[in-house]
This record gives C-alpha cells, sequence and structure tokens, in this order.
C-alpha cells in the first residue's frame, strides 16, 4: 500500500531515475509532492494571441519557436538569452538574464509549439516577455479537451517538466488520498471559515474550471489561505509552547543589589537616554524572577546596546552570579572584553575573555578560571557554549547580534542544565511581522532614540569615475585627524579573487594617502593580528582602516567620520545600513559614500536610493524585506527562520497575525492540549505522533 512515507519511487511510474531528479527538490515521499505547491497558475480561458499582448499583463499564449540565441552583454561575460515565439497575429521576444537550469534551452528548437506563460514587459516600441514558463506542446496551436481553467505551473529542474511533475502529483493523489486526514480541529476551522486539507490540497493542485485567475494568483483563495495558515498555525503554537515551557524553568531569582551598577554609572563619561534608562529598568525587573529572561534588546547601531548589558550584569554579578557575553566575532568579543574591563576591573570584577583561537595552554587556564568562579564575566564567540566549558555559577547569559546565531545555541545551554536567564541584543531592526516569527518567544525592548549630539550621516552614491574627488574629500577629512573605514564585499564563492581586490586596494592606498597609515582587516587574519590592527585604528595609528565585512558589526570607532564602501551595489541593505553605522558615533559630522561601478539592476539602484533617503533602520529594513524577501533578508541559514511552503511573510501578514492569535489563544485556555477539541493539536506537538505535512522545517 502507498503511504505518505512511502519512497517516491515505488509510486507506478516513478522509479528510480526520476526519484533522483525529485530528491534534488527535496521531495523524498509520496507525502512530500502534495505539499510542493504550484509557484503559479496558467489561465487558459484567457489564451490569447500575440498582437493582443499589452505590457503589465500576465498572460498566457501558444505560439511556436524562432530563432535561439544568446546576446553578450558588453565587455562583461555575462549573456541574455532570448527565444523568438511566433503565431499568426505576430512576434514577440522572450528573454532570460539567468539561465533556469544548465541546457534548459537546448530542450527547445525552432519549430516546437508551446505555450508561454509569463508577464508581458514594455520595451522601446514594442513588447517582450521575461523569464516565461514555456512548456513544450505536442501539437498546434489550439486548446484540447481537457485543458480547460486554470492549469498549475511548478519549478521545473532538468529532466523535470511540468507535464511529467502533474502526472506524479496526479498519481500521488490518486494512491495516497485516502490518507488525507484532516490535521487540524474542526473547531478551529470553522472560526475562520477555512475548507477541509484534503479539499484544499486537491484544489491547488488541480483548481480545475470556473476559477477566478486574480484570486488564486494572489493567493486569496480560501484553499490557498488555508494551507498557508496551518503552516504559520503549527509554527507559532510551537513558539507559544516554547514561551509557556520557559516561563515555568527555574531561574535564580536576583536581588535588586545595585551598588556596583551605581559605581559603574559614576564613571561613565555621558549621561544614559531614556530610552537605555527604560530597557535596563526592563531587564532588572526580569531578572528578579525566578523564572528565566527571554529578552530582546532592538536597537539601531550604535544606539548604545552594549553599556546596557553591562550595567544590567552588574546585579548579576554583585549576586555572586557569572555572566557570559557572546559575540558573532572575536573582533567583536574582544572590543566587548575591553570595554567591560575597563568599566568592571576597576570595581574588582574579574574579566575574562575566551575565542576559538586562543592557543589551547591559555584556554585551558581560562576555562579553569571560569569553572572555579574566579573569572566572573567572561566574553566570547561560539567557544564560549563549546561542551568542555563548565561555568561555576552562571546567571545570565547575553547574546550580541543574535541574528547570526539562530535559535540553537540556546537549547545548547539548556542541555548542559543550566538554566540562566537570557539577554539578546540586536542592531538589526527587525520589522514587527518577521519579529513575531523569529523572536517568537522573547520579550521585546526597544531603544528608539539615539544618544543625543549625533549627526545624521551624509549619504552619496558616487560612481567610480569620480574616484579621484571623493579621494580628495577623504585627505580632507584625514588633515581634520579623523579616520575613515573603506570596505570591500566578500563574495564567498570567490574568497580568493575578493582578499586580492582588497590587498591591493590597500596597496594602493598606502601610496595615494602617504604617510597616513593604511592597515588591512580580513577574515582569515589570526586573532592576534585583528587585534594588534583594531588597537592601532582605535588608537589612531592606523589612520585608513580597508576592510572585508568582517567590520560589519557592532566595532565602535567614535573619531571615524568616513566610510568608503566600494561595490556598493553589491550589499544587501541591511548590511550597507550596518556598515554605515561604523561612523556618526561621535560628534563630528560624518560621511558615508557608495561607490558604485557597473550598470546596476533597478533593484540595486532602488537600494543605494532609500540608503541617501533615510537613516532609519526601521524603515530601511521594510523596505529590504519587500526587495529581497524574508530568507535572503536574515539569511535563511543562520537565522533558524523557517522555509516555507506557500506562506510568505511579506504577502501573508495578516494570515501570521490570526495564526499567532489562534495559537496563543488555544494554548492560554488549554496548556497541555488535553481538551477533546484539541485532540489533533495534542497527537501532532505534544505525541508527536501524527506531525502535519505542513509542519515548517525550522532550524
Ligand atoms: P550598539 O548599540 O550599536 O552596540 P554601542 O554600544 O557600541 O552601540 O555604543 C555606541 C557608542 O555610543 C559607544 O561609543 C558608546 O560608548 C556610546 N554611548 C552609549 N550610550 C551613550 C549615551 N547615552 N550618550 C553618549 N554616548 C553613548
Ligand atoms: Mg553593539
Amino acid at each position: 500500500m502507498i503511504r505518505f512515507d512511502t519512497p517516491i519511487q515505488y509510486l507506478k511510474g516513478v522509479g528510480p531515475k526520476i526519484a533522483a531528479l525529485l530528491a534534488r527538490k527535496e521531495i523524498f515521499q509520496v507525502g512530500d509532492i502534495l505539499t510542493w505547491f504550484p509557484r503559479s497558475y496558467e489561465d487558459l480561458k484567457a489564451a490569447k494571441h500575440i498582437s493582443q499582448l499589452k505590457p503589465g499583463e500576465t498572460a498566457s499564449f501558444i505560439a511556436q519557436v524562432g530563432a535561439i540565441r544568446e546576446i553578450p552583454l558588453g565587455k562583461s561575460s555575462r549573456r541574455i538569452h532570448e527565444m523568438i515565439f511566433t503565431d499568426n497575429t505576430g512576434r514577440i521576444s522572450g528573454k532570460w538574464f539567468r539561465v533556469p537550469f544548465r541546457n534548459y534551452f537546448k530542450t527547445f528548437k525552432p519549430g516546437d509549439y508551446v505555450r508561454v506563460t509569463g508577464e508581458i514587459k514594455s520595451y522601446r516600441h514594442t513588447v517582450e516577455i521575461h523569464h516565461p514558463d514555456v512548456q513544450k506542446r505536442d501539437e498546434e496551436a489550439t486548446l484540447s479537451e481537457g485543458e480547460k481553467g486554470l492549469l498549475p505551473i511548478y519549478s521545473e529542474t532538468e529532466g523535470l517538466n511540468q507535464k511529467l511533475i502533474r502526472k506524479i502529483v496526479t498519481l500521488a493523489f490518486e494512491n495516497a488520498q485516502d490518507e488525507i486526514e484532516e490535521t487540524l480541529p474542526q473547531w478551529l476551522l470553522k472560526k475562520y471559515n477555512y475548507p477541509d486539507l484534503k479539499t484544499s490540497l486537491l484544489k491547488v493542485h488541480h483548481p480545475g474550471e470556473n476559477e477566478n485567475f486574480t484570486l488564486w494568483s494572489e493567493y486569496k483563495t480560501p484553499y490557498q489561505m488555508r494551507l498557508i495558515f496551518e503552516e504559520l498555525f503549527w509554527l507559532e503554537l510551537m513558539l507559544a509552547q516554547s514561551r509557556a515551557g520557559i516561563v515555568k524553568e527555574k531561574s535564580p531569582a536576583f536581588k535588586p543589589l545595585l551598588s556596583l551598577a551605581q559605581k559603574m554609572r559614576k564613571n561613565l563619561p555621558f549621561q544614559l537616554t531614556d530610552d537605555q534608562e527604560k530597557v535596563i529598568a526592563e531587564i532588572t525587573l526580569d531578572l528578579i524572577k525566578p523564572h528565566p529572561m527571554h529578552r530582546l534588546v532592538q536597537g539601531d547601531v550604535g544606539c548604545g546596546k552594549t553599556v546596557v548589558a553591562l550595567l544590567t550584569s552588574a546585579m548579576v554579578l554583585e549576586n555572586g552570579y557569572q555572566v557570559a557575553m557572546m559575540a558573532p566575532t572575536e573582533i567583536l568579543a574582544e572590543q566587548h572584553f575591553l570595554k567591560a574591563k575597563e568599566l568592571l576591573e576597576p570595581l574588582g570584577i574579574k574579566c575574562a575573555l575566551l575565542t576559538g583561537s586562543q592557543k589551547e595552554k591559555q584556554a585551558k587556564e581560562i576555562k579553569k578560571n571560569i569553572v572555579e568562579g574566579n573569572a566572573q564575566l567572561i566574553v566570547g564567540t561560539h567557544a564560549l557554549i563549546q561542551e568542555d566549558v563548565e561555568f561555576f555559577k552562571l546567571g545570565l547569559v547575553i547574546i550580541d547580534e543574535q541574528h547570526r546565531f539562530g535559535v540553537k545555541q540556546r537549547a545548547e545551554l539548556k542541555k548542559k542544565g543550566l538554566s540562566p536567564h537570557f539577554l539578546v541584543m540586536t542592531a538589526t531592526p527587525i520589522p514587527r511581522t518577521l519579529a513575531m516569527t523569529v523572536y517568537g518567544d522573547l520579550d521585546v525592548s526597544i531603544i528608539k532614540t539615539l544618544p543625543k549630539g549625533r549627526q545624521p550621516i551624509v549619504t552619496k552614491v558616487v560612481h567610480e569615475s569620480k574616484r579621484q574627488a571623493v579621494y580628495g574629500f577623504l585627505k580632507d577629512q584625514l588633515a581634520k585627524n579623523r579616520q575613515a573605514y573603506v570596505i570591500y564585499p566578500l563574495v564567498e564563492e570567490n574568497e580568493k579573487m575578493d582578499l586580492k581586490n582588497a590587498t591591493d586596494s590597500a596597496r594602493h592606498l598606502e601610496k595615494e594617502f602617504a604617510p597616513y597609515k593604511v592597515g588591512l582587516l580580513h577574515g582569515r587574519m589570526k586573532a592576534d593580528e585583528k587585534e594588534t590592527l583594531m588597537r592601532d585604528f582605535k588608537s589612531g595609528t592606523i589612520k585608513i582602516l580597508v576592510a572585508t565585512t568582517v567590520v560589519e558589526v557592532g566595532v565602535d570607532v567614535p573619531q571615524a567620520t568616513m566610510i568608503l564602501i566600494e561595490h556598493a551595489e553589491r550589499f544587501g541593505l541591511s548590511q550597507l545600513h550596518q556598515l554605515r553605522g561604523r561612523v556618526g558615533r561621535g560628534a563630528d559630522k560624518s560621511y558615508c559614500v557608495l561607490m558604485t561601478s557597473y550598470a546596476q539592476s533597478n533593484e540595486a539602484k532602488e537600494r543605494l536610493q532609500v540608503m541617501t533617503e533615510t537613516s532609519d533602520g526601521f524603515k530601511i529594513a521594510e523596505k529590504d524585506l519587500i526587495l529581497r524577501g524574508p530568507g535572503e533578508f536574515l539569511g535563511t541559514r543562520q537565522s533558524g527562520l523557517p522555509g516555507f511552503r506557500m506562506a510568505n511573510l511579506v504577502r501573508d501578514i495578516e494570515i501570521l497575525i490570526q495564526a499567532r492569535e489562534a495559537a496563543f489563544e488555544i494554548l492560554k485556555n488549554d496548556p497541555k492540549l488535553l481538551s477533546p477539541d484539541n485532540l489533533l493539536l495534542h497527537q501532532a506537538i505534544i505525541e508527536k505522533k501524527k506531525p502535519s505535512l505542513l509542519f515548517a522545517k525550522i532550524g
């Protein structure tokens, strides 16, 4: 018998070869294909003639393939692929700016009959179609029987065309449809007026006739909405459950001892902002409770999160507990360590630094100090939660720039039987909807205002050809005893090349700006080399710091007033914002130059434009989310953000809110999901017996 968990190759007509192709799409079992959703639909009713096509519409037409060719793009090695389509009313050019898969264009030849679907674009005085779906037809241009209504379109890979995919989907349904049992409680479906699972899955794969194409294209049919709801609902239910679990855990409840913090405050060269005070108060209230704090502090770059973390650590230290502070890079860990030392050691607190690149003997010594309680505030990178690090009495864990860590590390400490308080800090202002899913189990504190006296950073997009003018300006800055960053993008696949670019540039700048000293900072350097370099830059010995993006988060050098970002078009918006945040940290006016070279895509232009228009981190993040989509926005792998099958956090905000409310309310009324009404939820979440096909893959 065929079941959901039957390997897909046992489906009649599939076999090992096709199964291997499907595996590339992460389809291994029969059940997987039911949730491999079409990426769009084609409206067969509305099939058109080429002469009728209008710019802006999504259209479908039947045509014959004409010429297929590659168009070179100037000197660059990139090429545009073109396929001409004709019918007896006219011709239209189809263009591809990237190749769908290797040998894609070899699968067509002039004379083939095809059905073409996509958005019609205007170009000069004519129309074109970009990245259309092209499907081969056996015969010529009339619709055959059975081809009515909406046809699903799946994303193809080499060797897997639409026809074959549809066939496999149909086979999977025929064999396994009796297994499609409802996964959500009836009352919940009724409450939101959603159709049952089986109907929804069937409809999504076979919408059939008389369907509204626009609704389907916008994911607004009840069938799609129900599947999106379910996907988000499971995620939210797990978050709600994890949150409820945290509240029940025990953690040390600290006494409100504030004399150490008071002493620290006296030594600060500035007054805390109202927002900093507010957040310190929120954290302090959490720390005196007997269950673990799980709090996220969100605040734009430069708002002063470090001092907030250190001041709240003081209470924990005064209670005789240890504090562990983790940063995503060694440079940052070192910087925090220095800051902590500066503020805390004069007051008798011992600080330690533990990183992955320390010599074994040294690390051993430090670990000994940690386990014996001689080190009280410990700063480090991931190495801090390695298995062989034991703490004497760990009370608080601070994680800086959390989106680089993901959710896992939190769990790791728990595995060691430790249940400290957690403080997470991020300078990536995350739009509300995203924060709800990524940090759904955290309380959130926000530092909105920057310390007084900061001036807005003047931001300009400058073309490569004006380089000398930029250098002239930079010289003026240096003459005023200020410093600068020059940033190079690092593209992982070609690290060597990138490093060479940065190295060459550093050499070039050295000549250009002699006698000012230029330093080069990159990811392959040893920790102590980096540390020396950063020290020299901070102290002003080095005036220009050429860096790949390791400098991105958190590095703090107030007298640096200029940042020149090379190949700015290659950076994402949030990253540009982070980089820009390296300057404007002192009282002097600061400048950010976004240097561009080649022709850019419209999207890149828009990105750079946004940078010149606003410095509001939240606005920038929202725009970034829209331009890049949620997965890319945080970098799916590090973020712990699930890969969704149908849901889209930008498009489906309303459903997300609905799913979240439903999940949290259910757990509030029935914390252990024991009510018979919630039996299905109990089985899925608690017994883990029948996990839904729509469980998002988290982490
Ligand atoms: P981030 O929030 O990006 O981590 P930092 O903690 O690195 O920011 O702080 C940025 C700079 O602002 C540091 O030099 C810090 O000493 C300074 N700073 C922090 N709080 C204040 C304040 N209230 N007034 C003036 N400067 C401050
Ligand atoms: Mg910081």
